[in-house]
């Protein structure tokens, strides 16, 4: 099996319940390298561009004021990706299943995930599901200079008149 680059994203709920640290022990099991890490504050259209496939499923707004923040008071999230052998398949194990219910109850959804009343899964973690979404999912978060692997094709552009908030 090829090494292979994986999205996973510790929810506004993993961050208000203080499970980043148990999280990063679990997926550590792995023997996956972080080769990107970064807090992003999830905007309304970072959110319906990651979840974008989901649209026209009834708990999709709900979804958004999730992965927002808005549910949570956590406008945070921690996107990292995970990188080496089996890595999606490897980190969707160590996550567990969609729904926190049915997860397995030693997987991270199965630890700590609930079902609100509303219906939504809140499941702490996101995990891309295959190499397609992995590689959609990871240009989305991140720059290439953001990563310390060289994972997919990349190109050099001449920006001019850029403006970019630096420290004074
Ligand atoms: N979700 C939900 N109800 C569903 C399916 C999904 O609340 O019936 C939420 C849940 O938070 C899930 C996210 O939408 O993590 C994305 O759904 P997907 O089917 O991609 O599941 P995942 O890949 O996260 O396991
Ligand atoms: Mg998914």
């Amino acid at each position: 099996m090829a090494r292979e680059a994986t999205l996973v994203i510790i929810k506004p709920d993993g961050l208000k319940k203080s499970l980043t640290g148990d999280i990063l022990s679990r997926l550590s099991q792995a023997g996956l390298k972080i080769i990107a890490a970064k807090t992003v504050k999830v905007s309304e259209s970072l959110a319906k561009k990651h979840y974008g496939h989901l649209s026209d499923r009834p708990f999709f707004k709900e979804l958004l004021r999730y992965i927002t923040g808005q549910l949570h008071g956590e406008n945070r999230v921690l996107a990292m990706v995970y990188y080496g052998e089996s890595a999606i398949s490897q980190v969707r194990q160590i996550v567990g299943a969609t729904n926190p219910e049915e997860a397995d109850p030693v997987s991270v959804r199965g630890a700590y995930g609930r079902i609100l009343t509303t219906g939504l899964f809140e499941n702490v973690v996101h995990a891309s599901s295959s190499a397609e979404d992995a590689e959609k999912e990871i240009k989305l978060w991140f720059a290439p200079s953001e990563v310390v692997v060289n994972l997919y094709p990349c190109k050099v552009i001449t920006l001019e008149k850029v403006e970019q908030k630096v420290w004074a």
